[in-house]
């Protein structure tokens, strides 16, 4: 099975790793038998987050009692130094007293990684965490590439995160040679861009057929999980079938995917488009549970505001129809989601 060396921390994982996102769905006992079955399988690297709600804690209860080692990747959204804090919460959950590599969350913009840097920032936080032992290496994780690229090129960062799958697949351009050049290690996410694609073997092969990189896909069943494993421990290219699958779908996909870059913002109403255009996928991750998150509530009544203006359309480079899509994900939420008697 393919190892790969992540950069300067020097570790050496497994090609793909696993993501703690989709366990948020399930019961605690499952959750637990899936992460120790994931384990057992032979997955070396489980990334997970403050904000995946019961994530950690699920993960932190799984993994105290196996003896394999496993790497621990983790992050918070938290800007300022205060972030050290949010470490030790994830020491908490995890149940460990050191966690191998400790993420800025989804920094998006250049405003917030001026802020996450600045003195008082939370990059200063994680490096006190370094200091005192509590973090082996520090990493970005962001669904904008050109901070990703800001990112490599002033070298804070041990480790950088970005969305990569056939869909999107631009990290491989910009981010991966970059990298590869400064010695920082890549994790790579979304390899079936947030449950837009069902496709799983053509989408595994395909990102497990670049080099360098670690794939992290998340699963909920032991089904899903020993899946993915298997197609990553048979170790095959992508065959001729899977190029022409992948061709396929980028076309049904082109106009209609977004790929949360941001690139369309301001919005003059503030609306977080990336946000309503990923409606379907954000529940199709996190389960119906997600209308209650107040976050998650106060973006979909705000993208009622949408006002048609246009201003944001010549700025998205995929020309994706933002308004149209915008009334078809709130319709699609009203219709399928939101509980009845709501007003
Ligand atoms: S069309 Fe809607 S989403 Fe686009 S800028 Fe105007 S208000 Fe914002
Ligand atoms: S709508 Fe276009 S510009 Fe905006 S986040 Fe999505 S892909 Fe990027």
């Amino acid at each position: 099975m393919e190892k790969v060396r992540l950069g300067r921390t020097n570790l050496v994982v497994n090609k793909m790793g696993w993501g703690g996102i989709p366990i948020q769905r399930v019961g605690e006992r499952e959750a637990i038998s899936v992460i120790r079955a994931v384990v057992e399988m032979g997955v070396d690297l489980l990334d997970t987050a403050r904000g995946y709600t019961n994530s950690e804690h699920r993960i932190g209860l799984a993994i105290e009692k196996l003896s394999k080692p496993v790497v621990l990747s983790t992050k918070s959204h938290v800007k300022t130094e205060k972030i050290y804090e949010e470490v030790h919460e994830s020491l908490r959950q995890l149940k460990v007293k050191k966690i191998d590599i400790y993420h800025l969350h989804n920094i998006l913009s250049f405003e917030d990684y001026k802020k996450v840097t600045s003195p008082e920032g939370a990059l200063y936080g994680l490096r006190r965490a370094q200091r005192e032992g509590l973090i082996d290496h520090i990493g970005i994780t962001s669904h904008n590439l050109n901070v990703l690229v800001k990112a490599l090129e002033d070298g804070y960062f041990d480790v950088v995160m970005a969305c990569y799958s056939f869909l999107e697949p631009e990290a491989s351009e910009k981010i991966f040679p970059l990298a590869k050049a400064r010695d920082i290690g890549v994790l790579a996410m979304k390899p079936f861009s947030g449950g837009v694609i069902e496709e799983v073997g053509p989408a595994l092969r395909f990102v497990l057929s670049t080099p360098d990189i670690v794939t992290i896909p998340g699963s909920e069943t032991l089904e899903k999980a020993s899946e993915n494993w298997k197609i990553f421990s048979a170790g095959k290219p992508l065959s001729e079938e899977d190029r022409e699958r992948i061709e396929a779908l980028r076309k049904q996909f082109h106009h209609h995917f977004c790929r949360r870059c941001d690139y369309c913002q301001p919005c003059t109403e503030k609306i977080s488009i990336q946000f309503v255009l990923g409606l379907r996928s954000i529940f199709k991750r996190f389960g119906s549970q997600a209308q209650e998150f107040g976050w998650v509530k106060s973006l979909i009544e705000r993208a009622r505001n949408c006002s048609e203006c246009g201003e944001c359309l010549p700025r998205c480079p995929y020309q994706l129809p933002i308004p149209d899509l915008i009334k078809e994900n709130l319709a699609w939420f009203d219709r399928e989601v939101a509980r009845p008697g709501r007003e």
